[in-house]
């Protein structure tokens, strides 16, 4: 009998590791799919820009350019050379994310302070085109701990994408108080995003295929964001509607609540 229960033993802990190989097996393909689509991708996605900062080199060459004046030609190039810097810069940093000795750099920072900075970078950008830009500070003492590095970049991505989906009206950010959170809203008046599309837009690579969408991007900005977002405990809520609009809501603990849930509790019996 004991030979038997030893044997059952054995046999159950070899099915066992069978079933950790095959899902380490499927982890890996997994990993290996994901890494040549990421290739394919970013090669595509790099080449757009590439190919825009050859055509405009080539008019300088062939002195073509009495249309078009030498500042539009240089801000062309500039605004190419900005996509493919953005693009690596997100590419290296979700990387890093993604090592194992990757860990944030919290400090508990004023939120609102901190939005008001990107508020400054961000309004000559919404003024050139137009749209008006406007911060609510709702609520005061919005202390919260964030690594600010990594906060501001996911911040960037939402804001660089509210100017480039948004062709008149407003822009805004709205900081209030709620419920030990602070709600970070950014609302654009833009060309919003369709019902089938809102479940895909935080995917990796997933750009919405419109007539509409011609801003070039490399579809991984809001999957960055998100997993910036979702490494502070925090949250990123998406409401939006075609030709009206979209609001992204960034819900972050308070640092006092978070100071709250650090506490061991005093065992009283
Ligand atoms: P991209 O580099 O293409 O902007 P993102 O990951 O930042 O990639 O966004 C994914 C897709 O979500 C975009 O291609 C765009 O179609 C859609 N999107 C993101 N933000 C907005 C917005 N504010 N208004 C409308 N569509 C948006």
């Amino acid at each position: 009998l004991n030979l038997f229960i030893v044997m059952s033993y054995f046999k159950s802990l070899n099915i066992r590791n069978e079933k950790i190989l095959e899902a380490k097996t499927r982890e890996l393909e997994e990993l290996d799919k994901f890494k040549s689509q990421f290739f394919t991708n970013i090669s595509h996605e790099i080449r757009t820009p590439l190919t825009l900062i050859n055509g405009h080199i080539s008019d300088l060459d062939a002195h073509t350019f009495e249309n078009r004046s030498l500042p539009t030609i240089q801000s062309g190039i500039k605004k190419q050379i900005n996509i493919i810097t953005n693009m690596v810069d997100n590419v290296l940093d979700l990387a890093k994310m993604r090592s194992s000795n990757f860990s944030l750099e919290l400090k508990p920072i004023n939120i609102s302070e901190l939005i008001q900075k990107h508020y400054l970078n961000f309004e000559p950008l919404f003024k050139q085109k137009n749209i008006a830009f406007h911060i609510f500070k709702n609520s005061k003492d919005c202390m919260v701990n964030i690594d600010v590095v990594f906060f501001e970049k996911a911040i960037n991505n939402i804001l660089t994408n509210a100017l480039k989906y948004t062709d008149e009206g407003e822009v805004k950010i709205t900081i209030s108080k709620k419920n030990q959170h602070v709600h970070i809203a950014i609302s654009d008046t833009g060309i919003g995003i369709s019902k089938n599309d809102l479940k895909h837009v935080f995917d990796r690579f997933y750009q919405v295929n419109n007539d509409t969408n011609k801003s070039g991007g490399s579809g991984i900005g809001l999957a960055f964001s998100k997993e910036i977002i979702k490494l502070h405990n925090a949250q990123i809520l998406l409401a939006s509607e075609l030709n009206v609009g979209s609001t992204f809501t960034i819900v972050l603990p308070l640092e006092k609540s978070i100071a709250a849930t650090l506490v061991t509790p005093v065992d009283t019996t």
